[in-house]
């Protein structure tokens, strides 16, 4: 039990769902402490605008500390949490050990390569800004290389670029790469033609995004072959090397590739010593608490939990910005009611009378490109520009605030006529694996080549 009379709220990690459920606090009378290892909160829906160079990192992220500035009883420190003490109520931090009566862990995922790590230096995944930034680097670079070999009069391998998995990220990567190489970079080149770029979308399971209906999976389908990606289901990568995907037996050669297949949860779920579900979501109560521990909360894309039809919640934003609010709405009424009206929380609190957590699913949204979407409202079904307005008013309506919303408006406005892509710096090592010196490292004999090469003009 912390010693001061104020209750103290620790939460791990400002995403959504940590940031929310401090907000949803602040104007109680507790002591608020935000612990994150970046300074600042990601908005990660549209990261992959910032890994193909349509936005900057600065328009979709903020400063936690800003973020929260205006309220006087949230501290915010930045640190990485390495474990945790539930019996002595302490978070652990490398140099700290942080007290709280009421632990909140927002800690959300990270990539999962399904026990091959090994690949992740040559597909990197798409997670945090600094993600998104070696993605840009590598999708720019590969023009660039490209574009050095054919000036000097080598033959350059095929620009093919590859998207591993077919779920949300992998559709939006997909089609947004099909999309610059098709406009924002057809005219910047003299001696290759960015046009004839190749992507190709690998995806295990039968259909693209598997978690919409099936008519979306065909639409959105559609529209990346409209875009120009071919789209691979039903083909699983069996291994990935320096430059190369390997499908099977078939060795696919590529300039860039990217992982978008898998995501685990954050490994700080199993420090926590309760049970973890496979993908390591921590197993929570129906009201998001631990067993055993009514004062720990687990939310977000850390936690675990069915919905009423017995459908595990989704990975989702508003599943962690609802839970964050939820959480914080019980700890308010707890500190509220009768036996912690004396502003001190009970050892054991009661958690018998507590609700459940309720999921309001408002719809999901997926982007494709350019005017291409798809949005699932339940019984509705939309396609297209229609689908694609709908995701652009809510994606920008969420941003973290005003002066973003507006930069981000502006910047697509003008990007949607002028179709140019404003963010194309090139930051960091000119290295691409598979790629040594002015040549690339000499295909395989058995490499396919998926197209002739971002052939000379
Ligand atoms: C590329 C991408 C696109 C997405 N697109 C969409 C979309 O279009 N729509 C949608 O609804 N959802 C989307 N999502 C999912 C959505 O972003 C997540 O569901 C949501 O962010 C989960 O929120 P969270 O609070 O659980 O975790 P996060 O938002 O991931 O926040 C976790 C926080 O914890 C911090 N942290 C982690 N470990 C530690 C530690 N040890 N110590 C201190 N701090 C730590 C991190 O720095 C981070 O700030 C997307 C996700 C990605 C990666």
């Amino acid at each position: 039990m912390n010693s001061k009379a104020t209750p103290r709220v620790v939460i791990v990690g400002a995403g959504f769902g940590g940031l929310n459920a401090a907000q949803a606090l602040a104007r109680e009378s507790v002591s608020i402490t935000v612990i994150d290892r970046k300074n600042h909160h990601t908005f990660q829906p549209l990261l992959y605008q910032v890994a193909t160079a349509g936005l900057s990192p600065g328009e979709i992220a903020a400063p936690i500390r800003s973020i929260l500035s205006h309220h006087k009883n949230v501290e915010v420190l930045l640190a990485e949490v390495t474990g945790f003490g539930l019996d002595r109520r302490i978070v652990q931090t490398p140099d700290q050990e942080i007290p709280y009566d009421y632990l909140i862990v927002a800690a959300g995922a990270t990539h999962a390569y399904f026990g091959h790590d090994d690949w992740e230096p040559y597909a990197p995944g798409l997670k945090t800004i600094e993600d998104a930034l070696e993605i840009r680097r590598r999708v720019l670079l590969a023009f660039e290389l490209a574009e050095r070999q054919a000036a000097a009069g080598e033959i350059s391998r095929p620009l093919n670029f590859v998207v591993v998995g077919g779920g949300a990220t992998g559709v939006e990567l997909a089609g947004t790469l099909a999309e610059i190489s098709r406009h924002a970079l057809a005219h910047d080149f003299r001696s290759i033609d960015p046009r004839r770029t190749h992507i190709l979308l690998v995806e295990g399971g039968t259909r693209v995004l598997p978690a919409y209906p099936e008519d979306l999976s065909r639409s959105a389908e559609e529209q990346l072959r409209l875009l120009g990606v071919e789209v691979r289901t039903s083909t699983m990568v069996t291994r990935i090397e320096p430059g190369v995907v390997l499908v099977g037996e078939t060795r696919l050669s590529a300039a860039v590739i990217l992982w978008a297949a898998g995501v685990a949860a954050s490994p700080l779920g199993k420090k926590l010593g309760t049970p973890v579900d496979r993908a390591g979501r921590v197993l929570v109560q129906p009201d998001l608490s631990l067993p055993g521990h009514p004062e720990v909360f687990v939310i977000g894309d850390l936690a675990s939990l069915k919905d009423e039809t017995g459908k595990m919640l989704p990975g989702v934003a508003p599943v962690a910005i609802q839970q964050g609010r939820f959480v914080a709405k019980l700890i308010r009424q707890e500190l509220e009611s009768p036996p912690a009206s004396a502003r001190r929380v009970q050892a054991t609190p009661e958690i018998a009378h507590r609700a459940g957590f309720h999921y309001w699913n408002k719809g999901s949204l997926a982007t494709i490109g350019r005017a291409a979407a798809v949005a699932d409202f339940g019984k509705i079904h939309i396609s297209g520009f229609l689908a694609w307005l709908a995701w652009l008013f809510v994606h920008i309506l969420f941003l973290i605030g005003f002066r973003n919303r507006l930069l981000v408006f502006i910047q697509w406005a003008w990007s949607y006529v002028t179709f140019e892509r404003g963010a194309r710096l090139i930051t960091g090592s000119t290295h691409l694996p598979g790629w040594t010196g002015l040549a690339p490292e000499a295909p395989r004999p058995d490499e396919e080549q998926e197209i002739p090469a971002a052939a000379s003009k």
